[in-house]
């Protein structure tokens, strides 16, 4: 036991420093308050170039975001820091892409959006990431949570088209690969993300179908009381486990 958490210490370590050194990008998030965005509402800031404008249009988003996460799941707890960027660069710079991603660290999680990421699927999806995050932990969370489960979850409340396909598409080799995918998040080296775009487009849409049929195999038993059950120490391979 004692070993076992010396190694989860150094790993942890390890994975903040080559976070830090990875991205300079945290250290972005992680002073946001002090750069010259704004905060707009409680954890909302927006690169200074938004016109103001915007500013109701994404309050407004990121609280129909939540109540979409709320009516789907029953609440919605977590308050990462959110950011709203407002082009390529800037996005680039905060450690996402146009569209957006939530970063998780362990003292606090951060939900970062791309000038194309002011979408309501984009933004439940990644909130449900952080909410995830805090309901497990930061070391279940990166080191137990399997990607495609997390992205399948997140998928649950991004409703978007091109992510719908039929279940009887899938085949036995595709569900093997995609679940196979591992836990690695640290520097987005899961191969969950990579094979090209088609290949990713593909992973979503398999691990979104597959953790709906998940869901639905037992309705007594809610996401949330499942994702407690892996914080207890069960495995995630059975308290999500495909039933045939
Ligand atoms: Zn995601």
């Amino acid at each position: 036991m004692k070993n076992i958490k010396k190694y989860l210490i150094i790993l942890l370590i390890f994975s903040i420093f080559s976070s830090l050194l990875l991205h300079s990008s945290i250290i972005k998030r992680m002073s946001v308050q002090f750069s010259d965005f704004i905060l707009i509402s409680k954890n909302i800031y927006v690169d200074p170039q938004m016109k103001k404008t915007e500013y109701e249009n994404i309050v407004s988003l990121v609280h129909k975001a939540k109540q979409r996460i709320i009516d789907k799941f029953g609440a919605f707890s977590s308050s990462p820091i959110i950011i709203f960027t407002n082009s390529s660069k800037m996005a680039k710079e905060y450690g996402t892409n146009d569209f957006g991603s939530a970063i998780r660290v362990p003292w606090n999680q951060y939900v970062v959006f791309g000038p194309k990421g002011q979408n309501i699927d984009i933004v439940a999806h990644e909130l449900l990431h952080a909410e995830i995050g805090d309901r497990l932990g930061y070391i279940t969370t990166q080191f137990k949570l399997p990607v495609w489960i997390d992205e399948g979850i997140g998928m649950q409340v991004d409703y978007r088209k091109k992510y719908l396909i039929n279940i009887n598409s899938i085949s036995q080799n595709e569900i093997d690969r995609v679940t196979s995918t591992g836990t690695s998040q640290i520097i987005n080296a899961n191969p969950f993300w990579s094979g090209g775009k088609e290949q990713v487009i593909r992973n979503y849409q398999i691990s979104k179908t597959l953790v709906t049929k998940i869901l639905a195999q037992d309705l007594n038993q809610s996401l949330y009381e499942m994702l407690d059950k892996v914080k207890k120490l069960e495995k995630f391979e059975d308290v999500f486990s495909l039933k045939p």
